[in-house]
């Protein structure tokens, strides 16, 4: 395109008398932002023609490190491939140009999709339905545990404040307890890394809204006294949450809701494929066993004879909510993700779904053990999906975790995750998922092998990496002490 014609559109379209246009009236009929909080002058936007800024995008762009880049090891994340066909489903446009407020009888094709994805959902994991409105796995955790605490405040149990956590557990679980308005009340581990059931009974009571589960839980192991600890929860009164961002490596083998579980979440974007760094975008659907369903939030799909309609609950404009009516946002979530894992369900089948478990679990083994010579493995024996390193076994060196994970850079391979879970000072979490070939799988133990080496004879170089990254290494500490929290202008 001509520079100087693209240009003038912009001069022309942002020219003062021209911005009421380009702002949005909100559905009150005002501006969405407010007269004293507009800029009264044009954005000193830098001047420059438009080969130089598609230029400046892609280079950075090529910067970008992701699963189609190389090996992504990031535990507790599923960094698992993400189909082509899946992008293609979702950028269809009868798909990706709906509007939300279309009328239902336009949009029963995505009603459709969303319904026949809860029913997969509920069929994989043994609950009685779901709802796909949370837009993240931490926003499942909120709305599962408001869903939790409806139930309990119709039953008029309103002592019930406290939600036992595993001090395991991902730091959303706490998080999403917290801003429910609900008491945390760590349980601890046992030596073997499961929950302590002896610690765990007199921490029961009538105060105990819900326990929180991951399972397999964050050390790659799973839980194997969930029926007890069900028990035990249930005799209480209280109810138990499932969360279900590590159920990669049981689909298809057992059920959360078989086990005694109550309300749970999935994370649409770990278990079943979906581009997720950067923090986002995700998709955190909510399942509840059989009895909880009226408490799932609005709006809902509802199948009316052979049509599908959008339920809003109360109407907004002219009534409160009902009691304990729960709505987590606007719509019914990030519809694109749900698209592309309704299209990785159907592309598997039941048949084929059964084997993400097995060879996630397989090749996590297989680097654990190769690996345990050089890395510290303070939780021995077979874990499922994942698995966490305690730093070099040799700590005479020095060299930490953080330095393996910035050398591993070097090397062109995304660093596990580390310093998580908090179990242990040097922890290195790896999660290979089920794509990686056994090649790939050998690659990395080698270059785990040649840093552990290198720590020993030249730990300098793994103390000051990366070297050939965009960006070396980075003073964590100044930043933290000493943060610039403002825009510069160069
Ligand atoms: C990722 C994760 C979460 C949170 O999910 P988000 O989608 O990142 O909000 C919760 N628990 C565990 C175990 C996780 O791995």
């Amino acid at each position: 395109m001509n520079n100087k014609l693209y240009g003038n559109l912009i001069f022309e379209l942002s020219k003062p008398g021209r911005r009421a246009y380009s702002l949005p009236k909100n559905r009150f009929g005002h501006y969405d932002v407010p007269e004293e909080e507009r800029r009264a002058e044009d954005a000193a936007l830098p001047e420059c023609d438009e080969m130089t800024v598609v230029r400046h995008y892609t280079n950075h762009s090529g910067n970008n490190f992701g699963v189609l880049n190389g090996f992504y090891p990031l535990g507790s994340c599923t960094m698992k491939y993400n189909p082509p066909i899946n992008e293609e489903i979702a950028a269809l446009p009868a798909f990706s140009m709906l509007h939300p407020l279309q009328p239902d009888a336009s949009a029963q094709g995505a009603m459709e999709a969303e319904w026949e994805l809860r029913h997969a959902l509920s069929a994989i994991t043994g609950m009685s339905d779901f709802t796909l409105n949370p837009c993240a796995g931490a926003h499942g955790e909120l709305t599962g545990l408001m869903i939790i605490r409806a139930y309990h405040e119709d039953r008029d149990d309103m002592a019930r404040k406290k939600v036992i956590v595993p001090d395991s557990a991902h730091g959303t679980n706490p998080a999403s307890a917290a801003v429910c308005g609900l008491e945390v009340v760590e349980v601890k581990s046992t030596a073997d890394g499961r929950v302590d059931v002896e610690d765990l009974k007199p921490l029961l009571g009538p105060d105990v809204a819900a326990m929180m589960m991951t399972n397999p839980n964050t050390l790659g192991l799973f839980e194997n006294e969930i029926p007890e600890i069900a028990k035990l929860v249930h005799d209480c009164g209280a109810l138990m949450y499932y969360d279900g961002a590590n159920l990669n490596p049981l689909l298809g083998i057992c059920r959360p809701g078989d086990m005694g579980f109550d309300v749970m979440h999935v994370n649409l974007h770990k278990t079943f494929s979906t581009p997720h760094g950067g923090g986002g975008p995700g998709s955190g659907p909510v399942g509840v066993r059989k009895g909880l369903e009226k408490y799932l939030p609005y709006p809902r799909v509802e199948r009316d004879g052979d049509k599908f309609v959008l339920n809003h609950g109360h109407d907004a404009a002219s009534s409160s909510p009902t009691a304990h009516e729960i709505h987590v946002g606007a719509f019914t979530g990030n519809f694109g993700i749900q698209l592309r894992a309704l299209a990785y369900i159907l592309s598997l089948g039941k048949e084929n779904i059964k084997w993400v478990g097995p060879l996630a679990t397989l090749n996590a083994n297989y680097v654990k053990e190769s690996l345990k010579d050089a890395y510290e493995l303070p939780i021995s024996g077979p874990c499922k999906h994942e698995f966490v390193f305690n730093g070099l076994k040799d700590k005479s060196t020095g060299v930490t975790t953080l330095d393996v994970a910035k050398r591993l850079l070097d090397y062109g391979y995304h660093a596990p995750t580390i310093y998580f879970p908090l179990l242990f000072h040097e922890a290195m979490m790896i999660e290979p998922t089920e794509n990686e070939s056994l090649e790939t799988l050998n690659e990395f133990i080698d270059v785990m092998h040649k840093i552990a080496k290198e720590a020993v004879e030249e730990p300098d170089t793994v103390k000051g990496a990366p070297h050939n990254t965009p960006i070396t290494r980075v003073d964590d500490v100044l930043a933290a002490r000493h943060p610039v929290l403002r825009y510069t202008k160069e």
